[in-house]
């Protein structure tokens, strides 16, 4: 029935455990509740016996989640929402995604076993250019392309076991009738606008970029081209109009670290209030405009400055340029900043209103800025460092922009009751290839979309029109993903109202986040709950954050050429060379320098339980894991495994032996000692209680608030070491106090080995004294349903 583990890669000590005897395996004490007798045990569990473990384990407890997540109450007082930022289907899961989710999935298992109801959703980040170009290079459909990852990734992370609440993809249709709906309530707010800007262009994807897809040296993240300035009609997102709630940062849990830090990141880039912006009308186009002193709009004199490079400069002199004061409805001056006066303005392409004589009222500042709140010209305070947010992509794979653009009504709000407008499905998908600039910057979308999607009339006037063929920005669709997958999806609203009255408890993800998408996620949320769409009691959408360093592989070099590992082993193997002419160094994981990790692979060699902790790694969760090749990383916790399953079975044993009768004889595998000396054994179980109680605290402290369960299994570690002391020894070991002590053990590591603590849990429950625990355990209950314990 077993196999015997071969030509796998194992530390020396592991090497020792394996040669001994491998004819008698260990069975599974879950499968008929105890161990065979005749079993001569000698502590060597194989990874194939881990692995079995985990087999026999991995149904019991899908179905037990799949149970529990039907029971859990969202709205309740102690509920929990724990999320991982979601995966790009990329195709195949990286370590640095396995380590996200472990940590999530930890975090849920510990909740749950703290009484908590908990959620875990994971669904994916769909949309976007990477399967656009990809599909292009296969020659088939992005839709294809991404759904087929899907496929592939779903069961790459079902086979880990993890706790999830699967949900929708940002590219299913159902969700992105809410992405299009979330799109109309901030345009009928006023809050989003079609107008020039200037944009990053990668002229090698064709494509507009945001800003944090272009590097330091002004390369596209992709394409690695250098990115071009153009001045394109895009669409853009006020986000002034709650620079001030972005920037306040109420609400912050400043005991988390992740938090303290995103803070500091995101004041210095959103800036200081230093200044007002106005959104002046000019032709098709929105003008916004700086104004350090909103009094000058209501005074004669006032013009308008702009940077040479600004867009209105475009194949125009400034003198020809008409610009209306909304307030005089007076024609403002348009004049070109000086060489030495470009300093007003912080970045190019930007326009401010100036006076010559900075003529300075209070009194008419806050008229002017009523009016221009009422008329829906801004008027928010913001800073010279703040930018729009340009939403739009003239690509095709993404969501669709549900506005008609009428020739004489202007961009118009596609009707609530026709939404969603789906993608048209492309089969032809050649007009994409080879793209002329020209072509590229009108848009993908256009280019292939069937002429009946395109056509439509105004919903207002009835005249013939066209869709607008951007679709968003895929920043965009996860700026509010958080908000729907708090519970199941229906198809009558975006979000659950009463779930999302608390901020998500936990989010866990890379620091490289912590500047787009979480500002544009705190945007959303700033934006709905001043429109009543949440009514959230903080505010700040997310409790606690948890940023995870990157998993770096150790790079080999032989002979300036970047070798991998078991090339390596094949090298020394030769004799032919010396460690010293290897090169070794830490960098972040790639193919071409042979230091990626399939995380599939290692599940298959060392299991799921051995790698969640492997993964997490015993650093602190937000520096980098550097991974020292799988011989070192996986040494620690195989020793952690085996000396935990052994002491199980010493545990058995000691009960076995005292249960010994002429007739049942018990086979001698191990030496035993006692201690007659009943005030000495009162002094070790008191150790063992306070040293119990102090683990607890501290295991609960580290993983709740500080979300390090690699350090708990740690603190468990040594607590096991101490106890192991006594686990021959017959008059301490058969105490209740000893028999608490491991029970505490097996639940609280738990979370972090589900499939190996259920088997430990198993084997100690087929020897424990059942009566005696009544109140504190329920045997009945697997582990993963166990109390967490209390000091
Ligand atoms: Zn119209």
């Amino acid at each position: 029935m077993l196999k015997t583990s071969s030509c796998m890669t194992l530390p020396k000590k592991l090497l020792a455990f394996q040669s001994v005897n491998t004819s008698i395996l260990r069975q599974l004490v879950s499968l008929n509740g105890q161990w065979p007798i005749t079993c001569t045990f000698n502590h060597n569990c194989t990874l194939n016996h881990f692995k079995e473990i985990e087999e026999r384990w991995k149904p019991i407890l899908n179905e037990k989640w799949k149970n529990y997540s039907k029971t859990v109450d969202t709205t309740s007082e102690n509920h929990r929402y724990v999320l991982s930022m979601f995966p790009y289907p990329s195709g195949s899961l990286h370590l640095g995604h396995v380590r996200i989710y472990t940590t999530t999935d930890v975090l849920t298992r510990f909740f749950r076993q703290r009484g908590n109801s908990v959620v875990n959703p994971m669904g994916w980040d769909s949309f976007g250019l990477p399967a656009e170009n990809a599909a292009l290079e296969r020659s088939m459909s992005p839709a294809i392309w991404t759904y087929q990852n899907i496929k592939t990734m779903e069961a790459q992370l079902k086979s880990l076991g993890l706790n999830l609440n699967w949900r929708e993809a940002t590219s299913d249709l159902s969700f992105y009738r809410w992405t299009q709906w979330l799109f109309l309530q901030l345009f009928n707010e006023g809050l989003i606008f079609k107008s020039m800007s200037c944009v990053n262009w990668d002229p090698v994807d064709k494509t507009v970029l945001a800003d944090d897809q272009v590097d330091e040296d002004g390369k596209s993240w992709r394409s690695g081209a250098k990115v071009e300035k153009r001045f394109l009609r895009q669409w853009n997102i006020k986000i002034s109009a709650f620079h001030d709630e972005l920037y306040q940062f109420k609400d912050v849990n400043l005991n988390n670290q992740a938090w303290k830090e995103l803070a500091a990141n995101q004041k210095f880039f959103l800036g200081e209030p230093d200044t007002y912006i106005f959104y002046l009308n000019y032709g098709k186009n929105i003008l916004p405009i700086l104004c350090d002193f909103p009094e000058y709009l209501a005074v004669d004199g006032s013009y308008i400055a702009v940077n040479k490079d600004h867009w209105i400069l475009e194949s125009r002199n400034p003198e020809s340029i008409k610009v209306i004061n909304p307030l005089s409805n007076q024609e403002m001056e348009v004049r070109v900043l000086n060489e030495e006066d470009q300093d007003k303005l912080p970045s190019s392409g930007r326009a401010i209103i100036l006076h010559p004589d900075k003529p300075i009222s209070e009194n008419l500042r806050d008229s002017v800025l009523r009016d221009c709140t009422k008329l829906g010209l801004g008027g928010y305070k913001t800073s010279k460092k703040s930018h729009d947010w340009v939403i739009s992509r003239q690509r095709y794979w993404g969501t669709p922009i549900p506005i008609i653009d009428c020739p004489s009504c202007g961009p118009v709000a596609v009707p609530t009751a026709d939404l969603p407008v789906a993608l048209p499905q492309v089969k032809d998908i050649n007009p994409l290839y080879e793209l002329e600039e020209k072509d590229a910057i009108k848009g993908r979308l256009g280019l292939v979309a069937p002429k009946e999607w395109l056509d439509v009339n105004c919903p207002k006037c009835n005249r013939p029109s066209v869709r607008e063929t951007d679709t968003c920005d895929t920043f965009f669709d996860s700026s509010w993903y958080y908000l729907r997958y708090a519970t199941e999806p229906s198809d009558s609203q975006a979000f659950d109202k009463e779930t999302n009255r608390k901020p998500v408890h936990l989010y866990v993800g890379g620091a490289e986040h912590s500047r787009g998408h979480l500002l544009y996620a705190r945007y959303i949320f700033h934006f709905l709950k001043s429109r009543g769409f949440i009514d959230s009691s903080s505010n700040e959408p997310f409790r606690n954050l948890l940023f995870l360093g990157y998993v770096l592989g150790r790079t080999i070099k032989y002979n300036d050429r970047f070798i991998t590992e078991d090339e390596q082993q094949k090298l020394i193997d030769s004799k032919k060379v010396s460690p010293d002419d290897f090169v070794i160094s830490c960098e972040k994981m790639s193919k071409s320098k042979g230091n990626g990790l399939d995380p599939m692979q290692l599940i298959d060699r060392y299991g799921i339980d051995a790698t969640r902790v492997t993964l997490l790694g015993f650093g602190l969760p937000r520096r980098a894991r550097e991974w020292h090749g799988h011989k070192t990383e996986y040494e620690e916790i195989f020793v952690i495994l085996r000396r935990l399953f052994l002491t199980i079975d010493q545990f058995i044993f000691v009960r076995e032996l005292l249960n010994e009768t002429k007739t049942a004889p018990v086979v001698k595998r191990f030496v035993i000692s006692r201690e007659k000396d009943q005030t000495k054994i009162e002094s070790i179980l008191t150790k063992y209680d306070h040293e119990r109680k102090k683990t607890i605290k501290k295991v609960t402290s580290v993983i709740e608030n500080e979300h390090y369960p690699a350090l708990g299994v740690n603190m468990l570690k040594i607590f096991l070491n101490l106890i192991r002391k006594s686990i021959l020894n017959v008059d301490v070991c058969k105490k209740i106090e000893f028999e608490r002590c491991l029970g505490d053990i097996i639940i609280m590591l738990g979370p972090v080995i589900p499939h190996l603590a259920e088997e430990c849990w198993s084997g100690f429950c087929s020897a424990a004294d059942q009566k005696a625990h009544k109140s504190y355990y329920d045997f009945q209950k697997l582990v993963c349903e166990q109390k967490w314990p209390e000091p």
